[in-house]
C-alpha cells in the first residue's frame, strides 16, 4: 500500500515538475517571439528612415544643382554689358541643363500680325523684374518637365538683363569717363552746342580735334584688354597734358577722343594736334609689364571756316580723320575743300 502511494506521489510530483518545466519553455517562447518582433519593427523602421533620407538626400541634391545652375547663369549673364552677348550666354546654359528647341529674346510681345507666322507654335513668357517687363522670351519645344526649371532661369535671365539696362542708363547720365577722366560722349555734346553758341556769337575761332588710335584692336589682341585699358588712359593723360585748363577733352568712343579748343583757330589747332601725335609716338608708353609704341590719327576742323552747325563741324572733323587714316595714319589731317593739308608726312 505504502508502495502504490509512493508511486502515486512520485508521478504527481513529476507532472508537477514537467508542468513547470513546460510553463517555463513557453515564457521563454513568448519573450523570444517578442524579442523578434521588437527587433523586427526596429529594422523596419531603420529602413523607413533610409528610404526617408535617400529621399532627402535626392531633394537636396536636386536643390543644390538647382542653385549651382542659377549661380552659374548669374556668372554667364554678368560677364557682359551687351544684352544680346548675356541672352546669347542664356540659351548656350539653358541649352545645357534643359530640353528646347528653339528660343528668342523679343523687345516686346509680337504686336504686328506679320510678326505671328514667324512665332508659331511659340510659347511666350515675359521677363519681368516686379511690374516691369523688360522683354519677352519666344520659346518653342520645351519638355513639360524642363518648363518649371525654365521659369526659374528666365527670372534669372530678367534680373541680369535690368543690370546692364541700369548700368547704361548710369553711364548715360555721366558726365565724366571712369576709365579716362575726359567728358563722356553724352556731356561733351552739350558743352559742344554750348561753345559753338558762344564762339558763333563772339566771333571768335573753335577747334574740334577727333583723335583715334591707331591699330588699337591689335595692342588688344597682343596684350590683353586690360592693358588695353591702361594704354587708352596713358594715352588721355598725354593729351591732356597738351591743352589748357579751359579746352574740353571727351572720350568719344572707346578709342576715340574729342578736342575742343576755345578761341582756336585751324592753324593753331593743327600745332596743338601735332604736339599729342608726337607725343603719343615719341616713346613705349608703360602698361603694366610692356613698353608699347602707340600712334594716333587726327582729324582738324574749325569755326568759321568749315561750318554752320554743330553736326557739320564734327563730320568735317570726322573726315579729316578718315583722310588721316586713309592717307596711312600716324598723322594730322586738317579739313580742307582742297586736297587734304597733311602737315605731317609720317
Ligand atoms: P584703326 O587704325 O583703323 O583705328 O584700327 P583700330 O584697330 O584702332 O580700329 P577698330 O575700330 O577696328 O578697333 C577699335 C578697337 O578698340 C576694338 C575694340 O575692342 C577696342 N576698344 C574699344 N573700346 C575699348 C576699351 O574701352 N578698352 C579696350 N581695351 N579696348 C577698347
Ligand atoms: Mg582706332
Ligand atoms: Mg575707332
Amino acid at each position: 500500500m505504502d508502495q502504490y502511494l509512493m508511486l502515486i506521489l512520485l508521478a504527481l510530483h513529476t507532472v508537477a515538475v514537467a508542468c513547470f518545466a513546460w510553463a517555463a519553455v513557453m515564457e521563454f517562447e513568448q519573450r523570444a517571439d517578442n524579442d523578434v518582433v521588437r527587433v523586427k519593427t526596429g529594422y523596419l523602421g531603420i529602413i523607413e528612415q533610409k528610404d526617408h533620407l535617400a529621399d532627402e538626400k535626392k531633394q537636396l541634391q536636386a536643390e543644390a544643382d538647382r542653385i549651382f545652375q542659377m549661380f552659374e547663369l548669374t556668372r554667364e549673364v554678368t560677364a557682359t554689358f551687351d544684352e544680346q552677348e548675356a541672352f546669347m550666354a542664356f540659351r548656350e546654359h539653358m541649352s545645357r541643363f534643359l530640353t528646347v528647341e528653339d528660343c528668342q529674346m523679343l523687345e516686346h510681345f509680337p504686336q504686328d500680325f506679320n510678326d505671328f507666322p514667324l512665332f508659331k507654335g511659340y510659347k511666350f513668357f515675359p521677363l519681368r523684374i516686379n511690374k516691369m517687363v523688360l522683354g519677352e522670351i519666344a520659346y518653342k519645344g520645351m519638355a513639360d518637365a524642363d518648363e518649371e526649371a525654365f521659369t526659374v532661369l528666365v527670372h534669372q535671365f530678367a534680373l541680369g538683363l535690368r543690370r546692364i539696362r541700369l548700368y547704361h542708363e548710369v553711364e548715360n547720365l555721366a558726365i565724366t569717363d571712369g576709365l579716362t577722366q575726359m567728358h563722356t560722349r553724352r556731356h561733351l555734346g552739350e558743352r559742344f552746342e554750348e561753345e559753338f553758341r558762344r564762339a558763333t556769337l563772339r566771333q571768335v575761332p573753335l577747334s574740334v580735334l577727333m583723335i583715334d588710335v591707331d591699330h588699337f584692336k591689335k595692342v588688344n589682341d597682343q596684350y590683353g584688354h586690360l592693358t588695353g585699358d591702361m594704354l587708352l588712359r596713358a594715352v588721355a593723360r598725354i593729351i591732356l597734358e597738351h591743352i589748357r585748363e579751359i579746352d574740353i577733352a571727351g572720350r568719344y568712343g572707346g578709342e576715340e577722343f574729342c578736342l575742343l579748343l576755345l578761341d582756336t583757330d585751324k592753324p593753331g589747332a593743327l600745332v596743338v594736334a601735332e604736339r599729342i601725335r608726337e607725343a603719343i609716338h615719341a616713346k613705349g608708353i608703360k602698361a603694366y609689364d610692356a613698353a608699347i609704341r602707340v600712334s594716333v590719327s587726327i582729324g582738324v576742323s574749325s569755326l568759321p571756316d568749315d561750318a554752320a552747325k554743330v553736326e557739320e563741324l564734327l563730320d568735317k572733323a570726322d573726315w579729316a580723320l578718315y583722310r588721316a587714316k586713309r592717307s596711312g595714319r600716324n598723322r594730322v589731317v586738317g579739313f580742307s575743300v582742297y586736297p587734304p593739308e597733311n602737315i605731317n608726312p609720317g
